[in-house]
Order: structure tokens, then sequence, then C-alpha cells
């Protein structure tokens, strides 16, 4: 797969010259799977002039005509499921079943979403004696991470389209193929020229284009340290910036849950696609008299969770991304252990007949106090820490002291009880009793977990300017 061109003003364009490229790493086999060309501040330019150049036409285009045009990116989406799955699975090594699933077909409900919203979305109001207008922000900066790849850049593309504005994409260099076949979907689907923008690169690429004058807000998905330089990067020329950044997210496990289910669930959900999912449950809050227990389901069910090759169906967990995510989840296992959390299952080093490929064991600590390391810092990997709570004034406390702020999880036998549980915790999203996301509630973070929202009608107001009217006739 190749990454080696850039999609602007409606057209494939090679990069400026002379072009850095990196090699695209699979992880499940740690042999090249293609290169991505590094853009420069000169392709950056490009692409945002492209932008600038459209804003206003597209801008002014009415909400039949967005939805339309969403309809038809949705149609050639569909048709490129395959194409999407397969670079997802070749570049970060999702198991072809979540790589064509989950990951590929997320695309599709964030699209649909987006029509959806637009349905009954209100651009124009009239509040006391003044007429309201929502105006599209203008040209947008859209930067993503590889841990979700397709849906991340659906969670952007569809509002921005959708809110009438225009923007310059760039993907993460770690997955940066599925995007190439967005940007094919978008010249299919008639998507008029300089609306959509792709350039490919790294945080190089990411800083030209979020301190880029003429773009007026970034959105950005991934770190938390990347996140804050985008912010500064930004500031200069005081764009709007939205945030969707990591997570340390507490699952609550009262003590009238069905102990055996919950934590199975738990498990399974915090080493879903390799641990790498910012909302992953990734702090197990048992009462204390449970510990025991719950440690022995929690590595029992680990144990039972099939690592290996991406294309083998029976498959759960595929390798971590990258070599650099590789290292840094080895390290913070070593800290697990060193800081005397009971490590109970997994452990440092590659799971056994696993020798090349970046695969993690999966990994369960017991016993873990909640201002260890691998309770604080996002590892975002195949991780699991079981603290134990005395009481649930406690197990709130606990929840809420880290610097993150994005999802948590309650578990009850009674709903009541887990609503109000739900009510004190400082995080942008709970479900409760393994209740799924909804792509129409808004997505994102308290505290240190981001800025705004994504989804639905929520992710269409973030790229929307408000405009008051005095005067207006009624
Ligand atoms: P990352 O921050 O390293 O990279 C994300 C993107 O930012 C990439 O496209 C990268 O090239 C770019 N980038 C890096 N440095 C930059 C800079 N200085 N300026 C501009 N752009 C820069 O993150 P990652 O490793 O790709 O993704 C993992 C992180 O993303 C985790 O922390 C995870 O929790 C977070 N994440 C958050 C959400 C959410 O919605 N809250 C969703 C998925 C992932």
């Amino acid at each position: 797969m190749q990454a080696e061109r850039f999609y602007i003003g409606g057209e494939w364009v090679d990069p400026h010259k002379p072009v850095r490229f990196m090699d695209v790493i699979n992880p499940a086999t740690e042999q090249c799977a293609g290169r991505v060309a590094i853009a420069t501040a000169q392709d950056v330019d490009r692409a945002v002039q492209a932008a600038a150049a459209a804003v206003e036409t597209w801008g002014q285009t009415s909400v039949a005509e967005r939805q339309d045009l969403l309809r038809a990116v949705l149609a050639a989406y569909k048709r490129r499921i395959p194409q999407i799955g397969e670079a997802i699975k070749l570049a970060m090594g999702a198991p072809a079943e979540l790589a064509h699933g989950a990951q590929a077909l997320s695309g599709i409900q964030h699209l649909k979403a987006a029509i959806d919203a637009l349905q009954t979305f209100d651009f124009d109001e009239v509040i006391n004696q003044s007429r309201i207008l929502r105006e599209p922000v203008g040209v947008c900066g859209l930067i993503t991470p590889w841990n979700w790849p397709a849906n991340q850049i659906a969670c952007k593309v569809a509002p921005a389209l959708a809110a009438g504005c225009t923007m310059v994409l760039k993907p993460s260099e770690v997955t940066p193929f599925d995007a190439t076949y967005w940007a094919d979907c978008m010249h299919e689907a008639g998507v008029p020229p300089g609306v959509f923008n792709l350039v490919q690169g790294d945080g190089t690429t990411g800083a030209s284009l979020s301190q880029h004058p003429r773009v007026d807000m970034m959105s950005f998905t991934g770190s938390t340290r990347a996140g804050v330089a985008v912010s500064h990067a930004a500031a200069d020329s005081v764009k709007r910036v939205a945030l969707e950044l990591g997570g340390k997210s507490p699952n609550i496990i009262l003590d009238d849950a069905d102990l055996d289910k919950v934590v199975a669930a738990g498990v399974a959900a915090c080493f879903y696609n390799t641990g790498q999912s910012c909302n992953a449950p990734t702090r197990m809050l048992v009462p204390e008299p449970l510990m025991d227990a719950a440690a022995a389901i929690a590595a029992r069910t680990a144990q039972q969770l099939i690592v290996g090759d991406p294309d083998d169906s029976a498959v759960f967990m595929g390798p971590l991304s990258s070599r650099v995510q590789f290292e840094k989840v080895q390290r913070l296992i070593q800290t697990g252990i060193d800081e005397g959390a009971t490590l109970i299952s997994g452990g440092p080093g590659r799971p056994a007949g696993l020798d090349t490929g970046y695969y993690a064991k999966p990994t369960v600590f017991a016993n873990v106090r909640n201002d260890m390391t691998i309770a604080q810092e996002e590892i975002f990997g195949p991780v699991l820490c079981i603290i134990g709570y005395s009481s649930v004034q406690d197990a709130i406390a606990i929840a809420n002291d880290t610097p993150y702020g994005l999802s948590a999880y309650v578990q009850s036998g009674d709903g009541q009880r887990a609503l109000a549980v739900a009510r004190q915790l400082r995080a942008g999203m709970v479900h409760i009793n393994g209740a799924d996301l909804d792509t129409m509630a808004p997505f994102g973070g308290y505290k240190q977990s981001g800025l705004g929202r994504e989804w639905g009608p929520y992710g269409i107001e973030e790229f929307l300017e408000v405009k008051a009217v005095m005067g207006a006739p009624a």
C-alpha cells in the first residue's frame, strides 16, 4: 500500500520536492507495508489555500445539498470497506474481524449520524428578539491518531462537511493508508475541489497545520502531549481548538453486581483493540473484600484470550501498533512490578511462540494503589489495574483522582444506584452495566481528556460559529 501522494484541490498531487518518506511497518511482521510521504510546510500551505478557496461557496450550500453529498460519500465508503479494513489491519495489526468490522464499519455509523443529525439541526433560530445563525467556522485542520484511524477521520470529516466547513486532514503517519481510501470516497462522491484535502505526515506536518494563519479551527485527536502542542501552535492566530485526548477510565464494580460477569466483561473491554482505545476501562475498582475473587476471575479471563496473527480468526488480540508502543508498554509493566502491584497474569516480554511482531501479554495487576504510575499514566496497551475501595464514596473519589476524565463505567444490580454514582463522576461519558456507545450522544472528555465533543449533533455544533442578529425581521 502507498501513501506517497496528497489529495489537494480535487486531485492527487505529488509532494513538494525534496520528499521525505517514512516506512509504514506492519506490526504483526515487523516488515515494511508501504511508504508514507511527509508533507512539508509548503505542502500544508498548498492544501490550506485550496480549502480557503472553496470555503465561501461550500459554506453557502443548503442543508439538503450537504445531506445529499454525505449520502454519496456514505455510498462510496461502503464500497471501500474491504480496502479500508485491510489497510487498518496491515498498518496497526488489528485482527481481521475487528479491522473489517468495528474499525472500518464505524465510518458508516458516523456518516449516518451526521446525515440524521442534519435532519433536525437548527442552523437558524429566534431567541427573545434576536435571530441566532449558526455558520460554518471556515477552514479546519483535522489531525487524527492511529488507534481507530477510519473512525476518527469519520468523527471529524462527517460533521465538518455537515457544518459547511472545508478541511485539511492529516492522519497519523502510523496508519496513512485508510485515509487515501477516504480521499477516493470524497472524489467519487463529487465533493467539490478544495472542500476536502489530504496531506500525509508526522508531528512536523501537524505543527505546520496547527500554526497556519489561514486555518480557522483545529480538531485534534491523539495524546494529551500533542494536543497541548497543537493548542500552543494555534494560539498565535486565536484559532478554535477541539481536542479528544487520552483517558484512564475507571470501571466501578458495586457490591451488588454479578462479579463473574462484570469482571470478565471488564477484562475483555480493557484488552479490546489490544488496549489501544482512549476510553478503555483500564482501572477496575472493586470492593476491598472482593479483591481476591475479582483477581482470580480477571486472571482466568486474560489467560483465555488468544493473542496472535491478525489473519487468524480465533485471535482476540493482535500486536501493539508500533515498536514505540511496544517498548512503552513493556516499560510500564516493569514499573508496575517495581512499584509493588501484584502481577496476576501476563507480565513483561512477548507471549510464548510469538517472537516476531510487537505482541504483548494480556497483563493484569491486582492490589494496585491509585497513586501508582500504572494507575495514573495512560499505558495504551493490554494492562489492567485492579484497585480496591472501602466505600462507594471512596470508589468515586478514586475514580475521579486522575488528570483524565474521558469515560467511566459503573456496574450494579440496581440501575438507580449506578446512576447516582454516574452523577458524581468527572467524566464526559458514563456507561451503566455495559451499555454501548451511542453515535448521537456526545463523545469527549473532562479535564485533560479534551475540549469539546464529537459525534452526531454535538459534533456538528463543534464546527459552527454563532452569529446574533439583532433587529432582524421576523
Ligand atoms: P499522538 O498524539 O502521538 O499522535 C496523534 C496525531 O498527532 C498524529 O497524527 C501525529 O502525527 C500528530 N502529532 C504528533 N505530534 C504533533 C504535534 N506536535 N503537532 C501536531 N500534530 C502532532 O497520538 P497517537 O499515539 O497517534 O494516539 C494515541 C493517543 O490518542 C492516546 O493518548 C489516546 O488516548 C488518544 N486518543 C484519544 C481519543 C479521544 O477521542 N479522546 C481517541 C483516540 C485516541
